[in-house]
């Protein structure tokens, strides 16, 4: 069987597996083509590397790299979070339970393989924070050294954490991510580097795994509609990547609808999904409190805006205030997630307020990040914290075990 190679998304054209940039020539984001993909079976096996083997490109599925990752709960939101978004029975896929806190680990064990199946001993990754973290943390695993290209903005939580790693970390001041990106990931040929970035097509083939999990976790039912917080795009194209194959397959009879979830301060593919259009609107010079959603100018994201007029995706933009107000309400049903990963919410409410999205609908959102990744931000919400000296502490306890609520708000 001819192994696998890559594709780029809009005109087809082919590369080699092994091609170190991420994108091809013209710029499109490149997918991998599995042949045979549409005779792939589950194998038995205890992790789902091993049960899905046969979808991946990989030589082996490398248990000896992993740390973990995968195998997330699939929860209900509860009654709170149903209410507020107006959905009977939200599905919340909960990724902040991998190892680094963030979906991120999916992709980065797709890196770690490559990098051994290839021989390649370095590598680079240009990330708000999330992936850089990530990658340090599988790059340990692996005895591979990582290089990560940070904005200045990137919160203190992750920068540490992937220095701890052992990861180099290089912060570039006052860039625009987009441009510091272009220009990060234009030195792989020179440099003959492996430079990996959210939309890389090896580390999609990571985020496929999420797709076969819920498929699993779901008995076969395909949901209605996936919500997505995106940035780069490669995570929303890896789950719908994931259900195109389960269907080539024959193993799911229709593809789940991605809802494509954005701040609106930073909109440039929600704001163009919205409109129908197959070109970006990019975003520069803009400031919010999803930052790990910060790509104004996501390279090859005219892939998603094609897919989107294709499959009928639907898409939306939170406001700042939303983002905070979606933040509170998930960690008030039991679930602390970061600023980005709380415009699912808003986005949803607002979605099945328009009508594009039914009440009994079956719908899924990925928590993408923890927000233990961001305290500053959870700083601003308004808290019922109490400052007590040691005398005080019994009438203090009585007053407050008397109050009605435990609310703040
Ligand atoms: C990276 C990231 C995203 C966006 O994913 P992309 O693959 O870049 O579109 C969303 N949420 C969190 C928490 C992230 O770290």
């Amino acid at each position: 069987m001819k192994s696998a190679y890559l594709r780029s998304t809009l005109t087809g054209i082919e590369y080699p597996f092994a091609r170190l940039e991420e994108f091809a020539d013209n710029g499109e984001s490149l997918e991998v083509a599995v042949p045979g993909v549409e005779g792939a079976r589950l194998r038995p096996g205890a992790r789902a590397w091993d049960r899905f083997a046969e979808f991946m490109p990989f030589e082996g599925a490398h248990p000896e790299l992993s740390l973990g990752e995968g195998a997330t709960p699939l929860v209900g939101a509860g009654p709170l979070l149903d209410e507020y978004a107006g959905v009977d029975g939200l599905l919340l896929k909960n990724e902040t339970m991998n190892p680094t806190w963030s979906f991120k680990d999916r992709g980065s064990i797709a890196c770690s393989i490559m990098a051994a199946e290839r021989g390649e001993s370095l590598t680079a990754t240009i990330s708000t924070g999330n992936m850089g973290q990530s990658m340090a943390a599988y790059g340990a695993r692996a005895g591979l050294r990582v290089l990560v290209f940070l904005p200045d903005y990137a919160p203190r939580e992750k920068i540490l954490a992937m220095a701890v790693h052992g990861a180099t970390v290089i912060r570039v001041g006052g860039a625009d991510y987009t441009d510091m990106k272009t220009r990060v990931l234009g030195l792989s040929s020179r440099l003959g580097l492996r430079i990996v970035s959210g939309n890389g097509p090896v580390r999609v083939e990571g985020y496929k795994m999420e797709a076969f999990e819920l498929f699993e976790q779901l008995a076969g039912e395909v949901p209605d509609f996936i919500v997505v917080p995106t940035s780069a795009c490669g995570h929303v194209r890896g789950i719908f990547k994931g259900y195109r194959e389960l269907l080539a397959a024959g193993l799911v009879p229709r593809l789940p609808r991605m809802v494509v979830a954005q701040a609106a301060a930073n909109s440039p593919l929600a704001g163009a999904i919205a409109r129908g259009s197959r070109r970006i609107t990019p975003f520069k010079n803009f400031t919010t409190i999803a930052e790990a959603l910060t790509s104004g100018n996501p390279p090859g994201g005219e892939e998603l805006l094609d897919k989107a007029l294709e499959f009928g995706w639907l898409a939306g933009g939170a406001s700042e205030a939303e983002i905070l107000e979606s933040q509170r309400l998930y960690a008030r049903a039991g679930f602390f997630v970061e600023p980005g990963t709380a415009t699912t919410l808003a986005v949803l409410r607002s979605l099945r307020a328009s009508g594009a999205i039914k009440r009994g609908d079956r719908v899924v959102i990925s928590l993408t990040g923890s927000g233990m990744k961001d305290m500053e931000v959870a700083g601003r919400h308004e808290l019922d914290i109490h400052d007590c000296a040691i005398g005080d502490l019994e009438r203090e306890v009585e007053s407050l075990a008397r109050r009605k609520s435990v609310s703040a708000s």
